[in-house]
C-alpha cells in the first residue's frame, strides 16, 4: 500500500514543524456514530435531518430569530449581501480576509474603504461619515480576530444614513458583546465554519439575520432559488447548501466547543504572560463588555520592538514553525482590484498590516512550543 513509507515521514514532519493552526477533530468514534444514520436514510445533502439538526442547535447558540447554514462563509456572505438588494457604495474595512471584498465587488458593488482604530484593528467609526455619500447603501464591518467592531457606533451612524449593517463575523463563533452573542448585532452576520476556524464543519457557513423577508430569500438563494417544490425560482441563486457529512462534523464539534476555547484560552494566557510586557510588542486589546472565543494570537511589533515583524516571521520560519501574516496585505493592495481601489487612504490599516503577526494558536499547541516560540522572538 502506497501511503505506508510517507505517513512515517509526514508524522516526523509534523514533530518538528509547527503551523499557525490546527483543525480540531472530534474522537473518530464519535464522527462514525453522527454518519451511521446517513446509510440507513441515503440522504447524502438538500438539507437532510442533521443539516436540521445542526442549524437548530447553532440557533440557539446564537440566541438568534433566524439562521440558515451555507456549504461555506464565503457564499454565506455573498448571498447575504445579494438578498439586501444593495445597489452602490459600501463602506467597509481592507483589513481583513480577500473574501469579504471579494463578496462586495462579485454582488456588483463598490468598496469604500474605511480606515481601522489602530487598538481594535475594525473599522473607525469616526470616520465612516466622512465617507458617505448618496450612493452609500451599507457599512459592511469585521470582527476581525474575534474582535468585536465598535457596534454601537457603526449602528447610530448607519441609524442616521439609513444604511444597513452587515458583520463579517467568521472569526467571531461564540464571542459575547455587552451580554449578549456577537451575532445578534446588525441586520446581518455572516459566520465561516472553516477548518481553520475555532468552530468547524469542515466547510461551512452560517447567517443570523433578524428580518423573516431576508431569511425567506437567503433561503432561496442557497438553492438554486428555488421555491418549495422546485417548479418555480424568483432568485437568482446558486448551490451554497451544505452536505449531511459535513453538519455531521459540525454536529460533533460542537459537543466539544467549550474545552476547545478553554484550551486555546490556556495557550493565549501563556502567551501573555511571556509577551505582556515587552517593548514594543501591542498584544490583543482589552475591551469591556467582551467575551473573547481565543481564535487567533495577533501580535503587532512596533519599532521599539526587539524584532520587526517580518524578522519574527523569518526567524521562526528557520525553526520550522509557520506562523501568518494576517492580514498582509491589505485587500486593497491585491493586484485584482489595482484598478479600482486606494490603499494609501487608510494609512493606519496599512501600517498595522505592515507589523501584524499572528501566532500559532490552537487547542493542541503544547506550552513548551509556546516557550519555544517566544524565546524565538525575543532573543
Ligand atoms: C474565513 C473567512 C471568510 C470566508 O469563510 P470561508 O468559510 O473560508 O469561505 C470570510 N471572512 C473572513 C474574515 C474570514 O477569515
Amino acid at each position: 500500500m502506497f501511503p505506508a513509507v510517507k505517513r512515517v515521514t509526514d508524522m516526523e514532519k509534523n514533530n518538528e514543524t509547527i503551523l499557525v493552526t490546527q483543525s480540531s477533530m472530534p474522537p473518530i468514534e464519535e464522527y462514525v456514530e453522527a454518519i451511521q444514520s446517513i446509510w440507513k436514510s441515503k440522504w447524502l445533502t438538500n438539507m437532510g435531518k442533521l443539516h436540521e439538526e445542526l442549524t437548530a442547535r447553532l440557533q440557539k447558540e446564537f440566541e438568534a430569530e433566524h439562521f440558515l447554514l451555507f456549504s461555506n462563509g464565503h457564499m454565506a456572505l455573498e448571498l447575504a449581501l445579494q438578498s439586501l438588494g444593495l445597489q452602490g457604495e459600501v463602506i467597509t474595512t481592507p483589513f481583513t480576509f480577500l473574501s469579504t471584498t471579494l463578496a462586495i465587488i462579485r454582488n456588483g458593488l463598490t468598496p469604500v474603504f474605511c480606515d481601522i482604530d489602530p487598538v481594535r484593528l475594525t473599522i473607525d467609526p469616526d470616520k465612516i461619515e466622512a465617507l458617505i455619500t448618496e450612493k452609500t447603501c451599507a457599512i459592511v464591518g469585521v470582527h476581525i480576530y474575534g474582535i468585536p467592531c465598535e457596534t454601537r457606533a457603526i449602528e447610530a451612524v448607519a441609524a442616521k444614513h439609513g444604511l444597513r449593517v452587515i458583520y463579517d463575523a467568521a472569526h467571531a463563533f461564540h464571542v459575547r458583546y455587552l451580554g449578549q452573542n456577537i451575532a445578534n448585532y446588525g441586520d446581518i452576520s455572516m459566520f465561516s465554519f472553516h477548518a481553520t476556524k475555532v468552530y468547524h464543519t469542515i466547510e461551512g457557513g452560517g447567517v443570523v439575520c433578524r428580518d423573516f423577508k431576508v431569511y425567506d430569500r437567503l433561503s432561496r438563494l442557497r438553492n438554486f432559488g428555488f421555491f418549495l417544490g422546485a417548479e418555480d425560482g424568483d432568485q437568482f441563486g446558486v448551490n451554497a447548501k451544505m452536505s449531511e457529512f459535513h453538519a455531521a462534523m459540525g454536529l460533533c464539534n460542537l459537543q466539544h466547543i467549550q474545552q476547545e476555547i478553554h484550551r486555546r484560552k490556556k495557550v493565549s494566557m501563556h502567551y501573555d504572560m511571556r509577551l505582556g510586557k515587552v517593548n514594543g510588542l501591542q498584544l490583543f486589546p482589552n475591551i469591556n463588555g467582551l467575551e473573547r472565543n481565543y481564535a487567533y494570537y495577533p501580535v503587532i511589533f512596533h519599532d521599539t520592538a526587539p524584532k520587526n515583524r517580518d524578522e519574527a516571521y523569518d526567524s521562526l520560519q528557520k525553526y520550522g514553525i509557520t506562523a501568518r501574516k494576517y492580514f498582509y496585505p491589505l485587500t486593497s493592495r491585491f493586484s485584482c482590484f489595482k484598478d479600482i481601489l486606494q490603499p494609501e487612504k487608510t494609512p493606519v490599516a496599512q501600517d498595522i498590516s505592515d507589523r501584524i503577526l499572528c501566532l500559532p494558536l490552537y487547542a493542541a499547541l503544547p506550552i513548551e512550543a509556546v516557550n519555544r516560540i517566544c524565546d524565538i522572538l525575543l532573543n
